[in-house]
């Protein structure tokens, strides 16, 4: 199941996810910079429940980039729950997944107790995902890294403490950047997702955000480029030279159902995957 990030800048909602073929797509409620949430029309709301019931679509919101569950400022920290409580609120109406990046500065005990302060709705299965990081090299006082959620240590910290309909998203860029997996080996991919099956679960997995990489292995650095690019200003560091654990990825994903999304505004992305799903198929 692949999908990619899509503008919803100028439509309605339910005009973009019906003009889209995707079986799954994510996209901002309002601008990704402001932490103010459009609200999505009961007129939107009804036409989405009836697009959903003929043609199911994983849906996901991205929350925008201003949010930081982790703060150190007290006010920042206020803002970012409740423009998260009110993504959630807004995303319920759709049964919509949100996506959170996991915060910074302030340490890991911050963003967990954000996580328990939330108002989670508990109409679905998992509302809020955490979005794992590029990390950094700097540590906070609590010994964590003080950009949270690059190591598998600080995920497995995090999810033990946090409720239980929290959910996981990995960014194949993230992981790459904070260079403890070298996925671009096939053992290195699988052992990701071994340590994932075995310290957090496979059913809290429920997104993965596939995107090549031109920052090097281990500087965690965020810089998301197609897959496979050749591009000579910032070409694929992870796939460019061989898609084997990639196409390993996109078969665990389909074996465990979990849906991947493409972030880079890049459409030969998604020929790229489909080539690879037809190699895997034939
Ligand atoms: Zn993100
Ligand atoms: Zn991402």
């Amino acid at each position: 199941m692949y999908g990619y990030h899509v503008s919803s800048a100028s439509l309605s909602l339910d005009k973009m996810i019906s003009d889209n073929e995707l079986p799954c797509l994510q996209f901002y409620l309002g601008n990704n910079k402001t932490y103010q949430r459009r609200k999505i029309k009961d007129i939107e709301v009804k036409n989405i429940q009836l697009l959903q019931k003929d043609n199911y679509k994983r849906l996901f919101t991205h929350s925008p980039y201003c949010i930081n569950l982790a703060s150190d400022k007290d006010d920042m920290l206020t803002k970012s729950q409740n423009s998260i409580n009110s993504e959630l609120q807004e995303a319920e109406k759709i049964q919509a997944q949100v996506v959170v990046h996991m915060g910074s500065l302030g340490g890991i005990q911050k963003l967990i107790d954000s996580c328990n302060n939330l108002q989670i709705p508990d109409s679905y299965k998992y509302p809020l995902l955490l979005e794992c990081s590029s990390g950094s090299k700097k540590k906070t006082k609590d010994g964590f890294s003080s950009k949270l959620g690059g190591t598998m240590r600080e995920l497995e910290y995090v999810f033990e403490r946090i409720p239980s309909n929290i959910g996981l998203c990995i960014d194949t860029a993230h992981v790459w950047g904070v260079g403890e997996y070298n996925i671009q080996e096939m053992s290195e991919m699988r052992r990701l997702f071994d340590d994932i099956i075995s310290k957090i679960g496979i059913d809290k997995l429920q997104l993965i955000h596939l995107n090549g990489s031109c920052a090097e292995f281990g500087s965690f650095l965020d810089r998301h480029t197609g897959l496979g690019s050749t591009d000579e200003k910032c070409y694929d560091r992870i796939w460019k030279d061989d898609a084997s654990s990639l196409a390993w990825l996109l078969q665990f994903c389909g074996e465990y159902n979990i849906p991947l999304i493409g972030e880079t505004d890049d459409i030969s992305d998604y020929k790229y995957v489909h080539r690879l799903y037809e190699y895997i198929n034939s």
